[in-house]
Protein backbone atom coordinates (compact mmCIF):
# COMPACT_ATOMS: atom_id res chain seq x y z
CA UNK A 1 0.00 0.00 0.00
CA UNK A 2 1.15 3.38 -1.07
CA UNK A 3 0.14 5.33 1.84
CA UNK A 4 1.14 2.93 4.71
CA UNK A 5 3.65 0.95 2.75
CA UNK A 6 2.67 -1.73 4.02
CA UNK A 7 1.56 -5.34 2.38
CA UNK A 8 0.50 -7.45 5.22
CA UNK A 9 -0.94 -5.51 7.19
CA UNK A 10 -4.49 -6.82 9.07
CA UNK A 11 -6.86 -6.99 6.54
CA UNK A 12 -9.82 -7.11 8.68
CA UNK A 13 -8.55 -3.15 9.69
CA UNK A 14 -6.88 -2.06 7.06
CA UNK A 15 -9.53 -3.00 4.09
CA UNK A 16 -9.05 -4.85 1.00
CA UNK A 17 -6.45 -3.68 -2.05
CA UNK A 18 -7.62 -1.13 -4.25
CA UNK A 19 -5.49 -0.31 -7.57
CA UNK A 20 -5.60 3.03 -9.12
CA UNK A 21 -3.54 3.86 -11.72
CA UNK A 22 -1.02 1.50 -11.20
CA UNK A 23 -0.79 1.94 -7.48
CA UNK A 24 -1.87 -0.34 -4.36
CA UNK A 25 -3.93 0.99 -1.38
CA UNK A 26 -5.90 -0.62 1.61
CA UNK A 27 -9.54 0.78 1.14
CA UNK A 28 -9.59 1.98 4.70
CA UNK A 29 -6.04 3.26 4.34
CA UNK A 30 -7.79 5.39 1.63
CA UNK A 31 -10.67 6.39 3.48
CA UNK A 32 -9.00 7.61 6.75
CA UNK A 33 -6.37 9.73 4.67
CA UNK A 34 -9.53 12.02 2.99
CA UNK A 35 -7.64 15.06 4.45
CA UNK A 36 -4.56 14.73 2.48
CA UNK A 37 -6.95 14.66 -1.05
CA UNK A 38 -8.52 17.21 0.06
CA UNK A 39 -12.15 15.68 -0.25
CA UNK A 40 -14.66 14.44 1.79
CA UNK A 41 -15.45 11.14 0.69
CA UNK A 42 -12.36 9.25 -1.80
CA UNK A 43 -14.15 8.34 -5.06
CA UNK A 44 -12.42 5.33 -7.22
CA UNK A 45 -11.81 7.77 -9.75
CA UNK A 46 -9.77 10.10 -8.77
CA UNK A 47 -7.38 11.74 -10.65
CA UNK A 48 -3.42 10.63 -10.71
CA UNK A 49 -2.18 14.37 -10.15
CA UNK A 50 -4.58 14.57 -7.11
CA UNK A 51 -2.73 11.16 -5.64
CA UNK A 52 0.43 12.24 -6.34
CA UNK A 53 0.35 15.65 -4.90
CA UNK A 54 -1.01 13.76 -1.53
CA UNK A 55 1.64 11.52 -1.48
CA UNK A 56 4.15 14.24 -2.00
CA UNK A 57 2.75 16.13 0.82
CA UNK A 58 2.72 13.20 3.37
CA UNK A 59 6.72 12.70 2.25
CA UNK A 60 7.73 14.09 5.73
CA UNK A 61 5.35 13.78 7.93
CA UNK A 62 6.19 10.84 10.71
CA UNK A 63 4.58 8.90 12.51
CA UNK A 64 4.05 9.24 15.98
CA UNK A 65 4.15 5.83 16.71
CA UNK A 66 6.74 4.21 14.45
CA UNK A 67 8.67 7.23 14.06
CA UNK A 68 8.57 6.36 9.96
CA UNK A 69 7.59 8.58 7.15
CA UNK A 70 4.19 8.74 4.54
CA UNK A 71 2.00 9.03 7.72
CA UNK A 72 -1.21 9.76 6.09
CA UNK A 73 -4.03 9.66 9.08
CA UNK A 74 -3.71 12.61 11.11
CA UNK A 75 -5.76 13.40 14.84
CA UNK A 76 -9.38 15.51 14.14
CA UNK A 77 -8.61 17.31 17.29
CA UNK A 78 -8.13 21.05 16.23
CA UNK A 79 -4.36 21.76 17.27
CA UNK A 80 -3.26 18.48 17.26
CA UNK A 81 -0.29 17.94 15.06
CA UNK A 82 -0.22 13.64 15.47
CA UNK A 83 -0.40 11.24 12.18
CA UNK A 84 -0.05 7.87 11.94
CA UNK A 85 0.10 4.90 9.54
CA UNK A 86 -3.35 2.88 9.73
CA UNK A 87 -1.69 -0.18 10.54
CA UNK A 88 -0.14 1.56 13.16
CA UNK A 89 -3.06 2.87 14.96
CA UNK A 90 -3.56 -0.25 17.30
CA UNK A 91 -0.20 0.21 18.91
CA UNK A 92 -0.13 3.69 19.20
CA UNK A 93 -3.78 3.29 20.70
CA UNK A 94 -5.02 5.88 18.42
CA UNK A 95 -9.29 5.55 17.15
CA UNK A 96 -10.12 5.12 14.01
CA UNK A 97 -14.17 5.12 13.32
CA UNK A 98 -15.25 3.08 10.51
CA UNK A 99 -18.15 5.40 9.73
CA UNK A 100 -19.72 8.46 8.58
CA UNK A 101 -16.73 10.74 7.53
CA UNK A 102 -13.50 8.31 9.23
CA UNK A 103 -12.51 10.40 11.73
CA UNK A 104 -9.54 9.52 13.43
CA UNK A 105 -7.66 10.01 16.62
CA UNK A 106 -4.22 10.13 18.31
CA UNK A 107 -3.72 8.70 21.98
CA UNK A 108 -4.20 11.42 23.96
CA UNK A 109 -7.35 12.78 22.12
CA UNK A 110 -9.61 9.24 21.24
CA UNK A 111 -12.53 9.51 22.47
CA UNK A 112 -13.12 7.56 26.03
CA UNK A 113 -16.12 5.67 27.36
CA UNK A 114 -18.11 7.59 30.01
CA UNK A 115 -19.11 4.88 32.76
CA UNK A 116 -18.20 5.41 35.84
CA UNK A 117 -18.46 1.51 36.40
CA UNK A 118 -14.91 -0.31 37.31
CA UNK A 119 -14.49 -4.34 37.45
CA UNK A 120 -14.96 -6.45 40.52
CA UNK A 121 -11.77 -7.64 41.53
CA UNK A 122 -10.86 -10.87 39.01
CA UNK A 123 -13.52 -9.93 36.52
CA UNK A 124 -12.68 -11.66 33.49
CA UNK A 125 -13.56 -11.27 29.47
CA UNK A 126 -16.75 -12.12 28.73
CA UNK A 127 -15.13 -13.30 25.22
CA UNK A 128 -11.88 -14.50 25.37
CA UNK A 129 -12.17 -15.33 29.50
CA UNK A 130 -8.67 -14.31 30.30
CA UNK A 131 -8.52 -11.41 33.03
CA UNK A 132 -9.34 -7.68 31.82
CA UNK A 133 -7.82 -4.27 33.11
CA UNK A 134 -9.07 -2.88 36.60
CA UNK A 135 -10.79 -0.14 34.48
CA UNK A 136 -11.48 1.12 31.12
CA UNK A 137 -9.12 1.39 29.06
CA UNK A 138 -8.22 1.63 25.68
CA UNK A 139 -7.79 -2.30 25.68
CA UNK A 140 -10.56 -2.97 28.57
CA UNK A 141 -13.83 -1.87 27.38
CA UNK A 142 -17.55 -2.23 28.95
CA UNK A 143 -21.10 -2.53 27.20
CA UNK A 144 -23.08 1.04 27.73
CA UNK A 145 -26.10 -0.95 28.43
CA UNK A 146 -25.54 -3.18 31.47
CA UNK A 147 -21.86 -2.52 32.65
CA UNK A 148 -21.38 -5.77 33.29
CA UNK A 149 -20.23 -7.20 30.45
CA UNK A 150 -16.66 -6.31 30.21
CA UNK A 151 -14.25 -7.14 27.69
CA UNK A 152 -10.87 -6.25 25.36
CA UNK A 153 -10.75 -4.45 22.75
CA UNK A 154 -9.63 -7.40 20.55
CA UNK A 155 -12.07 -9.97 21.49
CA UNK A 156 -15.19 -7.42 20.77
CA UNK A 157 -13.59 -6.33 17.65
CA UNK A 158 -13.11 -10.23 16.22
CA UNK A 159 -16.89 -10.67 17.83
CA UNK A 160 -17.87 -7.65 15.74
CA UNK A 161 -15.97 -9.22 12.31
CA UNK A 162 -17.83 -12.33 12.88
CA UNK A 163 -21.25 -11.55 13.70
CA UNK A 164 -21.83 -8.37 11.38
CA UNK A 165 -24.26 -5.45 11.67
CA UNK A 166 -26.63 -7.85 11.55
CA UNK A 167 -25.90 -9.56 14.80
CA UNK A 168 -23.66 -7.86 16.72
CA UNK A 169 -24.81 -6.89 20.18
CA UNK A 170 -23.89 -7.22 24.01
CA UNK A 171 -23.80 -11.04 24.92
CA UNK A 172 -24.55 -10.35 28.21
CA UNK A 173 -28.24 -7.70 27.84
CA UNK A 174 -28.36 -8.39 24.49
CA UNK A 175 -28.54 -4.55 23.52
CA UNK A 176 -28.17 -3.21 20.60
CA UNK A 177 -28.46 0.02 19.70
CA UNK A 178 -26.41 1.87 22.79
CA UNK A 179 -23.88 -1.08 22.31
CA UNK A 180 -23.42 -0.32 18.22
CA UNK A 181 -23.32 2.87 18.78
CA UNK A 182 -20.34 3.16 21.32
CA UNK A 183 -18.19 0.64 19.92
CA UNK A 184 -18.20 2.35 17.01
CA UNK A 185 -17.32 5.54 18.58
CA UNK A 186 -14.90 3.53 20.21
CA UNK A 187 -13.48 2.84 16.96
CA UNK A 188 -14.33 -0.84 16.78
CA UNK A 189 -15.06 -1.95 12.87
CA UNK A 190 -18.92 -3.57 12.21
CA UNK A 191 -18.69 -4.61 8.99
CA UNK A 192 -22.00 -4.30 7.12
CA UNK A 193 -22.54 -7.57 6.07
CA UNK A 194 -24.10 -11.18 6.85
CA UNK A 195 -22.61 -13.01 9.93
CA UNK A 196 -19.63 -15.20 9.11
CA UNK A 197 -20.88 -18.19 11.18
CA UNK A 198 -23.83 -18.47 8.72
CA UNK A 199 -23.57 -21.83 6.67
CA UNK A 200 -23.65 -20.49 3.08
CA UNK A 201 -23.88 -23.92 1.68
CA UNK A 202 -27.63 -23.59 2.01
CA UNK A 203 -28.29 -20.40 -0.17
CA UNK A 204 -26.22 -22.02 -2.88
CA UNK A 205 -28.63 -21.27 -6.13
CA UNK A 206 -29.34 -24.38 -8.19
CA UNK A 207 -26.80 -24.56 -11.20
CA UNK A 208 -27.78 -22.59 -14.04
CA UNK A 209 -28.08 -25.52 -16.33
CA UNK A 210 -30.67 -26.60 -13.92
CA UNK A 211 -32.83 -23.83 -13.08
CA UNK A 212 -35.39 -24.45 -16.35
CA UNK A 213 -35.44 -27.91 -15.57
CA UNK A 214 -39.03 -29.59 -14.69
CA UNK A 215 -38.55 -32.90 -15.28
CA UNK A 216 -40.59 -35.12 -13.14
CA UNK A 217 -37.55 -37.39 -12.85
CA UNK A 218 -34.76 -35.16 -12.32
CA UNK A 219 -32.14 -37.08 -10.87
CA UNK A 220 -30.24 -33.82 -9.39
CA UNK A 221 -33.57 -33.16 -8.16
CA UNK A 222 -33.87 -36.65 -6.41
CA UNK A 223 -30.39 -35.74 -5.16
CA UNK A 224 -31.33 -32.41 -3.39
CA UNK A 225 -34.76 -34.14 -1.69
CA UNK A 226 -32.25 -36.76 -0.24
CA UNK A 227 -29.62 -34.35 0.77
CA UNK A 228 -32.57 -32.29 2.42
CA UNK A 229 -33.97 -35.01 4.29
CA UNK A 230 -30.54 -36.45 5.70
CA UNK A 231 -29.95 -33.11 6.87
ZN1 LIG B 1 -2.30 0.86 3.75
ZN1 LIG C 1 3.62 4.17 11.64
ZN1 LIG D 1 -4.46 14.24 18.86
ZN1 LIG E 1 -10.81 -11.09 25.76
ZN1 LIG F 1 -24.60 -5.32 28.07
ZN1 LIG G 1 -32.52 -31.70 -14.20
Amino acid sequence: CILCGQGNADKDMNGHKVILHGMNFHAYCMKFSAGIFQQENISEDIFLPDIILAIRKIENTHCFVCGKRGASISCAQAGCDRSFHLPCASEGECVTQYFDTFRSFCREHRPQQEVKAVPAPDTTCIMCMDPVGDCVSYGTMVCPACEHAWFHRACVQEQAMNAGILYFDCPLCRDICFFVGVMRKMGIRIPPRFPTWENEDKFEPEPRSHSRCDASECRYRYGREEAARSG
